[in-house]
């Protein structure tokens, strides 16, 4: 032995040097292993560790790839508190549905901090809708009033049912309001609040927020759905839908009026829901804070029963890379991880 790994044959490399012990865990090991409270520790953490600066998300990159409509991009960082390094990788392909697959497609792929070398794969269908779910959860749980009762939703669509299950966690909702712009898809919330025993009404928007003491808005929007007036003071409200440049779902006044928390400042003012009030002058980017310093106890958070709190949740690949990783660990320690090696 001894030289350069490029002067060893392949027979000579150790099996770590050969790539050896490459995790793979399957959508449906996901589903079984990483449940709400397991993404809710992970993305809690990931917001934690961002604000503390042990974390950090690498700029993203996101193209229309002239084929199959499709838009294909990759969400990458690395966070030294967990030792979590990785992409996730993929976009939406409209045509999918016809093939009766998910229009929107991701892999996680982890590596080594300490080495570079591949560690895992996972699959990142099920992972984005739950983390994503968990990040308007956690909002709730550091920003919302004690004594909500009453949850609007506003979105009815793939993640909204996510949405809906993990905030119900959050305080002791006693109904649920709800309105979508197709209505007929408000069917697959009103099944979920039965299934619960939760109450559940479709309603007009100006009555959703006389009603809601927190409000989710999940919806592929690109104009306000929600005006400052409709908003009662104390209101809580999580924009989860914009992640794009263009996309709103609220008037740029209630952010104007509201405290506005984020999970990325850059990506809040970018492709966030704040992008717009701060582009036409009503918020500007210092007043914007990181949900990161509430949950470490850095930032107050909500400051009374009359305050408006709104959480901009834009969606990091740091939140992806933290509920991989915890299905790497789960999926192992039950066993039910594949293994491969290059
Ligand atoms: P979906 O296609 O299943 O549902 C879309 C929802 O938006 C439905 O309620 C639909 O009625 C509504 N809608 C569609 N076009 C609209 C329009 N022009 N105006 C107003 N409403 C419209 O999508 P989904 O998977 O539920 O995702 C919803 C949104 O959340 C999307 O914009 C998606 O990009 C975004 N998203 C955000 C994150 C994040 O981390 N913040 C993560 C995943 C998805």
């Amino acid at each position: 032995m001894g030289g350069s790994i490029e002067e060893r044959s392949f027979e000579e490399l150790s099996p770590v040097d050969a790539g050896a012990g490459i995790s793979l865990v399957s959508e449906a090991v996901c589903e079984q292993v990483v449940g709400r409270p397991e993404a809710f520790t992970a993305v809690e953490s990931v917001f934690a560790a961002m604000a503390s600066g042990a974390a950090y998300n690498f700029p993203v990159v996101r193209e229309a790839i002239g084929h199959a409509d499709a838009l294909y991009g990759f969400k990458s960082g690395f966070d030294r508190a967990g030792m979590v390094l990785g992409v996730k990788s993929g976009g939406y392909w409209p045509g999918n549905v016809d093939k009766n697959l998910t229009n929107h497609q991701s892999t996680v792929i982890l590596f080594d901090p300490d080495t570079g070398q591949l560690r895992s794969l996972v699959g990142g269908n099920y992972l984005t809708a739950v983390r994503t779910a968990a990040a308007s959860a956690v909002s709730i749980a550091h920003l919302a009033r004690k004594d909500a009762r009453v949850l609007g939703m506003v979105g009815a669509g793939h993640q909204s049912t996510f949405q809906l299950r993990a905030a119900l966690e959050q305080r002791n909702f006693e109904k649920v309001v709800a309105w979508n712009p197709h209505p007929e898809y408000l069917s697959r919330l009103a099944a979920v609040c039965e299934e619960l025993g939760m109450p559940f009404a479709a309603v007009e928007r100006e009555q959703l927020g006389a009603e809601a003491d927190v409000i989710i808005t999940i919806t592929s929007a690109f104009e306000p759905l929600l005006m400052k007036q409709w908003i009662k003071p104390g209101t809580h409200i999580a924009c989860m839908g914009t992640d794009t440049k263009g996309k709103q779902e609220v008037d740029p006044e209630l952010l104007a009026s509201a405290s506005v928390f984020t999970d990325e400042v850059a990506q809040s003012i970018s492709i966030g829901e704040a992008q717009h009030a701060v582009a036409s002058g009503l918020l500007n980017e210092a007043d914007i804070t990181p949900i990161g310093e509430v949950i470490n106890g850095t930032h107050p958070g909500r400051r009374d029963d009359l305050e408006i709190t709104l959480f901009d949740g834009t969606g990091v690949g740091l939140q992806d890379l933290a509920v991989a990783s915890a299905a790497v660990e789960l999926a192992q320690a039950k066993g039910l991880a594949g293994q491969v090696s290059l």
